[in-house]
């Protein structure tokens, strides 16, 4: 269960309006989508707005192509390239931000570009050409071309942001979202449910006074979610989410192309080999689909073929869809412990809610009429901007919470600092997050406590430092450390370490403000805004240099363990590959590490293999001997 708390940063935006950079600068709200993402603002009346800038429209498709020459465009443009450039054409990017190879390894034939699968509990990456991007990177690029969209429309810098989220998206998954506002140079002042920002843009939980709870039906181009929501003294609380991540308008457009291919008797095989004509197909499918929310009839013809469908027979095509997405509503209200009566309000977000059918599908079962008012893609973005307003402080109704001005973590591999508690969480908090040891044999663990918003943990206030000993001696990897920290209502933070398997704890407690003055937090969050570009590539670089020590570590260990049931040829490649990797950790080149590292992977990977067969082998034939 997530908690969104509705608070402006009150400490810190006092501090900030002395610094007369900040005080000038817009903040802007945005939406980050898996299929598009726009961007909002409030116009000098006070009202939330999207913004368009001219000629290109609102919505900016979550499309990147990368060009051959390393030129790269994102939009629209980019889009027209899913089906000539598909390798090199990203689409859905926010389907694997915060995940692990692991994580999506089911959907992988999803994906026409490169997700490389090297490791399966790492952040996930993707090669395009020979260079390899986080899913980090990758959104950046999306933010930055909405950033110089709104600097374009409105003639002023833009370097402040409030970014949406799912309300589902875990604690990986909400870092690499902030991160990849940091490396668009947008200073993220928060982070918003997307339910969330819907039901501000409709001014519900706006008024302190209010108890509402409500129900966010949210159907985007790729996914479902619904998020039951809980207001109370401006304070949300999500109380229950579900959804289908697999499930959304471009199953519909796939239900009328399908539709037309039997109605046509089109051979598969041939149109599986016609790329252009199957993208066509789909084109004048999403044509139908937006049309028949005004119409009852849509004719037209593609290259001598007819394509005509009714209302009523998309919506049958539509219906088992729409059953699914009812029932995930149903799931989410029984985990919440209500019923369809108990819901006060109803609002529809995603631009599958055009679909007349849709919303009568969710009024009839909710038993209310739904919120439709606001342009369904638009609603997560101008809740953002809302956000953002009452985070200026120019929304003097809204009750202020005691909030942490920096951000609270510890020193992981490489000097890098790992964010456990975000700044502007609201106070009390507690969070927490697990470790494993990089050394086999490992029996202590120096846990190093720092207070900041830079990458690097060198320049950031260290406030504790301790040794969590005894740990027993076991391979690297395998103990499981538990980390948590624990943040009072009087500002005292609480670290506590307890290695799992064997119940090895220790603990300290800290006042992270002691000593601290408003003057320098202010400076510290102005230097991470001045440092940000250059503290995420530094961030990144140490991440690939952090996995090409670990490779070399383990292959080094798997040959030394294994020789007997390799060849010769294959030790002596596999030392080779091994140098190439070692020869890279100090190019400061980390697609030269990354390359390395994927090399030594996929030569060695089938060895792994046979190692394990024989083990399996051997362990049948004990069995049978017993
Ligand atoms: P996401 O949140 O996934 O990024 P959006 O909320 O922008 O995506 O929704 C995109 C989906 O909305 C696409 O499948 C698109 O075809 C669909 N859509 C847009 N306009 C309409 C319309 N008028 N009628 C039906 N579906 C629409
Ligand atoms: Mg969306």
């Amino acid at each position: 269960m997530y908690s969104n708390y509705l608070t402006p940063m009150a400490k810190v935006s006092i501090n900030l309006a002395t610094g007369s950079l900040q005080k000038e600068d817009l903040i802007v709200g945005i939406d980050l989508g898996t299929t598009n993402s726009l961007v909002a603002f409030i116009n000098p009346d006070g009202k939330a707005q999207v913004i368009n800038d001219t000629g290109k429209g609102e919505l900016v498709p979550s499309v990147i192509h990368f060009a051959k020459d390393g030129s790269l465009v994102v939009g629209n443009q980019a889009k027209e390239f899913l089906t000539t450039d598909p390798q090199n054409t990203i689409f859905s990017v926010k389907r694997l931000l915060g995940r692990s190879y692991g994580d999506i390894a089911k959907h992988r034939d999803f994906f026409s570009y490169k997700v490389i699968d090297d490791n399966q509990e790492s952040l996930v990456k993707i090669k395009v050409g020979d260079k390899f991007y986080t899913p980090i990177e990758l959104s950046a690029l999306i933010l930055k071309e909405l950033k110089e969209r709104a600097e374009h429309a409105l003639k002023t810098p833009v370097t402040r942001a409030v970014i949406t989220v799912p309300a589902y998206f875990n604690d990986s998954q909400r870092q690499a979202t902030r991160d990849a506002g940091k490396l668009a140079g947008l200073d993220v002042l928060r982070m918003v449910n997307e339910p969330t920002a819907a039901s501000l843009a409709y001014g519900i939980g706006l008024n302190p006074n209010e108890e509402k709870t409500i129900a966010v039906y949210d159907l985007g181009g790729g996914t479902f979610d619904v998020s039951i929501l809980q207001i109370q003294n401006g304070i949300f609380e999500v109380l229950a989410t579900n959804g289908n991540t697999f499930l959304g308008g471009d199953d519909f457009d796939r239900a009328i192309v399908d539709y037309w291919i039997h109605e046509n008797k089109l051979d598969l095989k041939s149109l599986s080999e016609n790329q252009e004509l199957a993208q066509g197909l789909r084109l004048k499918a999403e044509e139908a689909k937006k049309a028949l929310g005004s119409q009852n009839l849509f004719n037209e013809s593609l290259k001598g073929i007819p394509l005509a469908i009714s209302k009523q027979k998309f919506e049958e095509l539509i219906q088992p869809k729409l059953a699914e997405t009812l029932a995930c509503c149903q799931y989410a209200l029984r985990d919440a412990n209500l019923k369809p009566e108990n819901i006060d309000e109803v609002i529809m977000v995603g631009g599958s809610t055009r679909t007349p059918a849709v919303k009568q599908a969710v009024a009839a079962f909710f038993g209310k009429p739904v919120h439709d008012e606001l342009n369904p893609d638009e609603v997560v973005a101008l809740g953002a901007a809302i956000q953002s307003d009452i985070l200026a402080g120019n929304r003097s109704d809204i009750l202020l919470l005691d909030v942490t001005p920096l951000s609270l973590g510890i020193e992981t591999m490489g000097g890098l600092m790992d964010v456990i508690i975000a700044r502007n969480a609201k106070i009390p908090t507690k969070a927490g997050r697990q470790y494993t040891t990089s050394v086999d044999g490992q029996v202590n663990l120096k846990i190093s406590v720092y207070q900041g918003e830079r990458d690097l943990v060198q320049e950031n206030r260290k406030l504790a430092e301790f040794d969590l000993k005894g740990i027993p001696a076991m391979p690297a990897g395998l103990p499981k450390i538990d980390i948590n920290f624990l943040l009072n209502a009087d500002g005292i933070l609480t670290v506590q370490a307890t290695e799992l398997r064997s119940g090895v704890k220790q603990e300290v407690e800290v006042k992270p403000t002691y000593g601290l003055s408003d003057e320098e937090v202010e400076q510290m969050l102005l230097d991470s805004i001045a440092h940000a570009k250059d503290d995420v590539a530094q961030r990144m670089l140490i991440e690939a240099r952090t996995e090409a020590e670990q490779m070399a570590y383990t292959a080094d260990r798997f040959l030394a363990k294994n020789a007997q049931f390799l060849q010769e040829f294959e030790i002596l490649q596999s030392r080779q590959l091994l140098e190439q990797l070692r020869a890279s950790l100090n190019s400061g080149d980390k697609d030269l590490m990354l390359k390395q590292v994927e090399a030594l992977n996929e030569y060695t990977r089938p060895f792994a293999e046979r190692v394990m067969d024989v083990a399996i082998a051997t362990a049948m034939k004990g069995k049978q001997i017993d």
